[in-house]
This record gives C-alpha cells, structure tokens and sequence, in this order.
C-alpha cells in the first residue's frame, strides 16, 4: 500500500475532490483509498491536509518525499477453537472490546451485564431525566455499553498504540462515522454510540457469545490456592477458566465483594470538582476551528500547588445527572453527535491524594451525599463562576442545561480551605486564556466521578496479583480513564490470554 501525505485542499471540498486530486498526484484512476489523517492548517487561508493510503500495483514507480510504502498490519488474531471459557463481568468499552477480541480468537465468551440492554436502559435514563426516578441499576453509570453511552462519545487519546485504530474499524464496522479514524478530536456522540452498542452486542450473539444482561455478579469461586473457578450470581454459579472484571468506577458493591474475598485492592489518587457551563460562542470565538465543522473545545490544565484541570470537556451539550446511588448529586457531560445545544461545558476538577482519605468510595460518597442533603433533591447545585470568586451568590447569569434543575449553593462550602484558593487561582488563569471564562461562565455539580479511588492491582500478565486468573482491567481497576484506553485495555487483556493460550491451558 502507498501512504500519501500533504495532500491539501480548501475547506469546501468533498470526497470526489479528494479523490480526483490523488489520481492527479498518482496519474493513476483509483478504486478505494483510505483517509488515514485530516488536520487544518490555518495559517493563512485555511486549507485541510491529507494523508490517505492507496492500494495500487507497482508502488516503486510511485513514491517520492510525500509518497512511501506502507504495510498495514494485520491484527484480526488466529482463530482457534480454544477449549476454555472467559467470563466478562461488564460491558462497558473494556468489556466490550475484550469479548469481541476472545470471540474473535475463538474462546467461549460469556458476559455478565447488571444494567439493562439500551432500548430499556434509555427509557430509565430518560424517566430520571425528567421525573427524577433513579434505577440503581439502570443508569447512567450502569448498563449495555458502561458509562460511555450516555456521554458525547470522544474518542480522544493521548496512547499511541496499533490496536487503536482495530478500534476504531469495530466501531466503524457497526455504524460509526467514517471520520471517526482521521478527524482530530473525534466523538461519536450518545445518538449515534447507542446504535453503534447494540449493533455490536447483537453481532456478538450472532457468534456465539452469552450474554446475561441484569445479572450482576455477586461473589467469586476460589480454589484453595485462590485461582479462580467461577462467580455466582443471584440467578446461579457458572464455572470459568478466566475472569476479566471491567466493572466500572461506580461498583462500589463489586470492590466491596472483591475485599472480602481477599482480592489485592489498593488507594489510588482521584479528582473532584464542578461543571462549568458557557455560551458556546464564546468558546468558539477564541478558535480557528470556529471556521468550519470541527469541534470548539479546549482544555486547560493549571499547575499550582495541586494540578487544576477541564476534564471530559462536552462542545454544544449538557449536562446531565450521573448518579447511580440514591439520595447522591453526582454531573458529568454528554453531547449529541450533532453538538449543536448552544452551550459548552466541561468538568473543572481538583487533584485529590490518595493519602487525603482513608476510603475513596466514603470520601466521594460523603460528598455526593452533601449535596444531596443540601439539594433535598437531585437538582444540581450552582453559582455563577464570579460570584464564587467573590463569595456572592445571585441568581445565574442562565440557566443551565441540567436537566433536572439547580439549587443556587456557595462552593465556597464544598472545598477545604487550601483547595478553594487553588481553584480559585485557576479559574483566573483559565481566564486569562479564555477571556470572559469567570464574568460569563456558571458552575453546575458536583463531579465526582471521573476515575476510580482503587487500584485492583495486577501483574506482568494483567492478572490479579494474589488471585490467579482474574483479570481486572479498565477504569474500575484503576488502568484505564475514557472508552478508548478502557477498550485498549480489554484488548491488551484478551492478547495476553491469546498469545499465552497453550502456556496457560497446561498449568
Ligand atoms: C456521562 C459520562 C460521559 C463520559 N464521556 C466520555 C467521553 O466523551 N469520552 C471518553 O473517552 N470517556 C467518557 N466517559 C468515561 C468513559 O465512559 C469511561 O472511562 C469508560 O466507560 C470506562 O470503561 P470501563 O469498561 O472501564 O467501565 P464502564 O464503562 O464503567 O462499564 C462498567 C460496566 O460494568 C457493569 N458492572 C459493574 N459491576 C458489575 C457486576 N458486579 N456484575 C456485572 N456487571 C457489573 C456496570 O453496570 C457497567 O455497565 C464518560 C463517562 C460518563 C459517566
């Protein structure tokens, strides 16, 4: 395959211009050809560039400084008719993507799911949005597809790695946009990423995968040297030869049960903070990209003392109330593939230590419970961004797209002392680089739930350092944060098990 790059063209183009513009480069007709990179360049007059690959005959006749040769890789794994069960406990992007990789090898794949299959999980996702009837097992947080499917779907990483792009081809595969592989800053969107999920969980039954979908799984089966037989479930006990947990950061009951079985399960450092919502114009107006269709987003990062950062940033979204416990106030952020709600938000969140808490579910659970009391409902509480600085509390400047309402609060009640001077210092720093950020911005929350408070520690091979053939993978175990470095992790956690089968099924 060739790879060509620096293919220019202005902005109003469309895929015949791309097209015809590589056969001028090649003086060759094409049948297909791939986009591999899209960027802008907008030094002067904005232009977007390509790089693309071609299969074509005869390369060496073609390539040059912009043209080289290029060999794909290959990374659909052998399949075998492995002769051992991998049970997957969640199915969120690590769940998903391991079951899709052990199904692909050819071992007998079963999942375990305690939330709902989307068409259901949504109508409780809804009935909370409006009615404020929270499912404890069906919403936001829990459920087909994890955490991401209500979410604007980013698709952003920083994890340079192969297995990436094989990614990107399964979601494209089960009806993502194309442009999800070569667009900076791709997202899906939580319209379309629902489609996408239950395409890929109804492929998945098609070959041969069980899914138990509102069945947690309760307990563990150890054998005497700890290795893992199997788990139970209200329903039943069902026997295994692996276990991958991708259990999210929200099964507090799961570590619970994982603790008690003596699982190996460590403190880890987490972040707590706010929404912050503004007019997405004003966001836009500070960026080239405003220019065209590409996302308005930024991200803002404050080293002080403790690390201030936008986190889970949602161009044109809202939003919305993440809890999954009763009588808890927990924000987060989705967007509609279409990103066109008028109104940026994204998380501000502080650096919390591990060594600030003796238990991370009890300290955010604290906090989440706080504001809850404070509430006397699940509206969200608020302030607008100039009055916290001052220590003012007016009505907001507008309302925010929360779905279920605010109660006007002083954050200055909700950080410790060092904290509030700290974020208070980045927010003027934030303004600094996004002017208007405080005197136009509201901040909506808490947010509490941006990564797991434990680390369920695993070895060189990704099992469970003191529990044999227990896998731990994805945001919940502490090695992973967004669906891209989640579904990685399930993948890395399936190779593991591929490229070690003989290895394994001997001991
Ligand atoms: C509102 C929101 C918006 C987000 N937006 C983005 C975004 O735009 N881009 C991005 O990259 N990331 C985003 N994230 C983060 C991203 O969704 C997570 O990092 C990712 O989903 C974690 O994947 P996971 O597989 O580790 O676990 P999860 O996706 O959390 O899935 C875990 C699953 O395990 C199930 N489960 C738990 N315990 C059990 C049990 N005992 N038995 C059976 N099942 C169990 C849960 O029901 C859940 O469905 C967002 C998160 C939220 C909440």
């Amino acid at each position: 395959m060739l790879l060509i790059s620096d293919i220019k063209l202005k902005i109003d183009h469309d895929e015949s211009d791309l097209r015809r513009k590589i056969e001028k480069i090649l003086h060759h007709k094409l049948n297909s050809f791939e986009i591999v990179k899209r960027s802008l360049d907008a030094r002067k007059e904005p232009l977007y560039v390509y790089t693309v690959l071609v299969d074509i005959a005869d390369e060496d006749r073609y390539l040059s400084r912009n043209i080289r040769k290029y060999h794909k890789p290959d990374l659909k794994p052998e399949y075998l008719k492995r002769n051992e069960t991998c049970i997957i406990g969640g199915y969120g992007p690590s769940g998903i993507f391991a079951a899709y990789r052990l199904m692909e090898a050819g071992y007998r794949v079963i999942v375990f799911e305690k939330g709902k299959r989307i068409k259901e999980r949504q109508k409780d996702v809804e009935r909370f949005f409006t009615d404020g009837i929270l499912d404890e097992n069906s919403n936001v947080q829990f459920g087909e597809g994890g955490a991401g499917t209500f979410s604007d779907a980013k698709l952003t990483t920083r994890i340079k790695d192969p297995y990436i792009d094989y990614i990107l081809d399964i979601f494209i595969r089960h009806g993502a946009a194309k442009q999800i592989k070569y667009v900076n800053h791709a997202h899906i969107g939580t319209d379309e990423v629902r489609k996408v999920i239950a395409d890929i969980t109804d492929y998945l039954v098609s070959k041969g995968v069980e899914f138990h979908f509102e069945e947690e799984i309760s307990d563990l089966l150890l054998s005497d040297d700890r290795t893992i037989k199997g788990v139970k479930t209200a329903k039943d006990t069902y026997y295994c030869d692996h276990l991958l947990l991708g259990i999210g950061h929200s099964a507090y009951k799961t570590v619970q049960m994982l603790k008690e079985k003596g699982v190996f399960i460590e403190k880890k450092d987490i972040a707590v903070g706010f929404r912050v919502e503004h007019d997405q114009k004003l966001i836009d107006e500070r960026q080239t990209s405003s220019l065209i269709e590409e996302a308005n987003e930024y991200f803002l990062r404050y080293k002080g003392e403790k690390g201030v950062y936008s986190f889970c940033m949602c161009p044109g979204g809202m939003v919305i109330p993440a809890m999954s416990d009763n009588n808890t106030i927990v924000t987060n952020g989705m967007s509609y593939a279409a990103r066109d709600s008028g109104v940026a938000n994204s998380a501000i969140l502080i650096q919390i230590t591990k060594d600030e808490f003796t238990d991370g579910y009890d300290y955010l659970h604290a906090l989440e419970n706080k504001a809850y009391a404070y509430s006397g409902s699940y509206k969200a509480l608020s302030q607008n961004i100039a009055d916290f600085i001052n220590g003012d509390l007016k009505e907001l400047i507008f309302p925010s797209t929360y779905p279920l309402g605010t109660v006007l609060y002083d954050f200055n009640n909700f950080f410790s002392a060092s904290d509030l001077q700290i974020i208070k210092e980045a927010l003027k720093d934030f303004d600094h680089k996004i002017p208007g950020f405080i005197a136009s911005g509201i901040m909506v929350g808490p947010e509490t739930r941006s990564s797991s408070p434990v680390r369920i520690k695993r070895n060189a091979d990704y099992e469970s350092i003191n529990t044999p053939r227990l896998y731990p993978m994805g945001e919940g175990a502490g090695y992973g944060g967004g669906i891209m470095s989640c579904a990685l992790d399930g993948i890395r956690i399936a190779n593991g098990l591929i490229f070690n089968y003989g290895k394994v099924s001997e001991n």
